[in-house]
């Protein structure tokens, strides 16, 4: 009994060591993409997480610290104030003193600002991730409006490094009657006599309730139908009269995951707003620049959360003896691990490599139109699959501790899991991203840009599945409207699994054995010529998969 004890108790202790230094791949990446500088401010980052954030987003997630909604103040008055227990300041402290949010703000900074979220995110969604990629989003709108007064003080407590200093951001788009639907939104946005916009209606997501700044979605012309007449808006939580703005909260949510983040469900009565841009432009504003970089961001969390539970998993099979072995011995058990790990990795090269052509885009380095929609199109591919992964990875990871992987006191994989499912359905659900891309072939022919880039980064190891998604594609395009919205779930993907297994091909060349083991187990898996069969040969793939360099 004491041994088995003993055992976990060694467990516990390797899971606290450094998340960066431990991770050879990740820093592998790091070493190829970004600077060394970079490495040692991610080395001391990956210090903290598991032995001071962790703690933190773990005492926060307790039934008994999640946020709650006081109502009325000591007078009566209503105020409407989200309480949150002092773990939740003090893990974003932790998070936001990274100075992600400033790396983020400057252009070409994404990848580095992104990189340090991985590290974050690896202790679940924390109640911070949420808030911080609406914060990008904002800081990428203001940045593209005219000048307003306070703009500059926004974005100064946008990217301040600290909770307590900072302004975090909301984004409210969804309403009962449906959230895919944008369209549908009925939340009005008119015109006082002051000619002050202002906003009425009500919200039914609205996850970061206690944010400085909200950007909204509004009606700004009735008469409008569909996303056409929605325009957008910056409303901030406090007037500068110093009152508080005109919107009450009816609730919060109680969710299944990402507890310790407050949504609420919103009125707002002529709450003062702030148009950002023209109000015509408003929708084609929310996709570029707010729903493009939130799917980066999840991107990055999901796959986040995919690697701890990995890692945890990992370690665990070393220190866990049953049936005389470490279960680490076991092939079913290795087996399981083994795809894990490829397929997070292929998923972290294929966003690494977007992030990187976004920051060149941002920087002006690459430009057009064409590179626009690619980069449109790598977005959708990528959020869609690591989300719908990363859900089934930590899944598998947790099946690794069996029994004690159910238990919320003994690790933080079911937290992982019960995030994660909430990340599936933020930015946009499967079904939704890959309509979106079936529009965008019929609309921009991005499925022809997309296979263009594919050949250009070079795709001779991989010319069968390369060739058998063209075939798809034209089968596809062959098809009538209704076996297309069918066809197209096998076409995204194909295209997610072979831009992964190009990018990751990519990285393995430049003298990684781990990760050259795991392209040969991705390629086996979601590349190859045939239905994966079980062999010898799978033995030695599982193995060279699950090697350290
Ligand atoms: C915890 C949490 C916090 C959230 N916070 C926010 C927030 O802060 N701000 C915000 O704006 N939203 C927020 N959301 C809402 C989220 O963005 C929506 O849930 C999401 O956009 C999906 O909308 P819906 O739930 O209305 O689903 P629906 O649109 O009703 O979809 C239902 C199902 O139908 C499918 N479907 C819809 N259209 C099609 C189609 N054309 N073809 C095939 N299938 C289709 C969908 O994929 C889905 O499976 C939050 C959600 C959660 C769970």
């Amino acid at each position: 009994m004491e041994e088995a004890r003993e055992a976990l108790a060694k467990w516990q202790a390797d899971i606290k060591r450094n998340l960066y230094e431990n991770d050879a791949d990740f820093k592998h990446s790091v070493a190829l993409y970004l600077s060394e500088k970079v490495g040692e401010e991610l080395s001391a980052f990956g210090e903290r997480v598991p032995k001071e954030l962790d703690p933190l987003v773990m005492e926060n997630n307790l039934a008994r610290n999640l946020p709650y909604l006081e109502g009325y103040d000591g007078l009566g008055m209503r105020y409407d104030k989200v309480v949150h227990h002092p773990s939740y300041a003090a893990a974003g402290d932790i998070i936001y003193g990274s100075r992600l949010m400033e790396k983020m703000a400057k252009p070409g900074g994404l990848l580095e600002a992104l990189c340090f979220m991985f590290l974050s995110s690896q202790a679940g969604e924390a109640g911070h991730n949420c808030p911080i990629a609406c914060s990008a989003g904002i800081i990428r709108v203001l940045q593209k409006v005219p000048d307003f007064p306070k703009k500059k003080y926004f974005l100064e407590k946008l990217t301040a490094p600290s909770y307590r200093e900072n302004f975090t951001g909301a984004q409210f788009l969804t309403e009962i009657q449906g959230g895919s639907d944008v369209g549908l939104n009925k939340t009005l946005a008119y015109r006082d006599d002051k000619k002050s916009w202002r906003i009425r209606g009500e919200k039914w997501f609205c996850s970061n309730a206690n944010a400085e700044l909200i950007l909204m979605t509004a009606r700004f012309d009735p008469s409008i139908a569909g996303t056409k007449g929605l325009g957008l808006f910056l409303v901030p939580a406090t007037l500068e009269s110093g009152e508080k703005n005109h919107y009450t909260m009816r609730r919060l949510k109680d969710k299944i995951g990402t507890r310790s983040m407050a949504s609420a469900e919103m009125d707002f009565h002529g709450a003062y707003a702030i148009a950002m841009g023209e109000p015509a432009e408003g929708f084609k504003m929310v996709m570029e620049n707010v729903l493009h970089i939130s799917r980066l961001f999840n991107t990055f969390c999901v796959l986040a959360m995919a690697r701890r539970a990995f890692h945890l998993a990992l370690s665990y099979a070393h220190h866990r003896v049953a049936f005389g072995h470490p279960i680490f011995h076991y092939p079913l058990v290795k087996e399981n691990l083994a795809r894990i790990k490829a397929e997070n990795s292929a998923l972290l090269a294929s966003i690494f490599a977007t992030v990187r052509l976004q920051d060149d885009f941002d920087l002006g380095k690459v430009k057009g139109e064409e590179v626009k929609l690619l980069l449109r199109h790598l977005a959708n591919l990528n959020k869609y699959i690591s989300a719908l992964w990363s859900v089934e990875h930590i899944h598998h990871a947790l099946d690794t501790l069996a029994g004690n992987g159910a238990i919320e006191s003994f690790s933080i994989i079911p937290r992982l899991l019960r995030d994660s499912i909430v990340c599936e359905n933020w930015e946009g659900t499967h079904n939704v991203l890959r309509m979106q891309i079936l529009r965008d072939m019929a609309r921009y022919q991005v499925d022809e840009i997309f296979l263009r880039h594919l050949e250009s980064l070079g795709i001779e190891k991989f010319r069968a599945p390369f060739e058998r998604l063209k075939k798809d594609i034209n089968r596809l395009k062959e098809s009538s409207e209704e076996l297309q919205s069918l066809l197209i779930k096998s076409v995204v993907d194909q295209m997610a699994q072979l831009y992964a297994g190009v990018q990751l091909s990519k990285e393995a060349e430049q003298g990684s054995p781990s990760k050259a083991g795991c392209l040969q187990l991705f390629t086996h898996l979601h590349l190859s010529d045939q239905a994966a069969q079980v062999d010898q040969r799978t033995l030695e793939l599982i193995n060279g998969s699950l090697q350290i360099s």
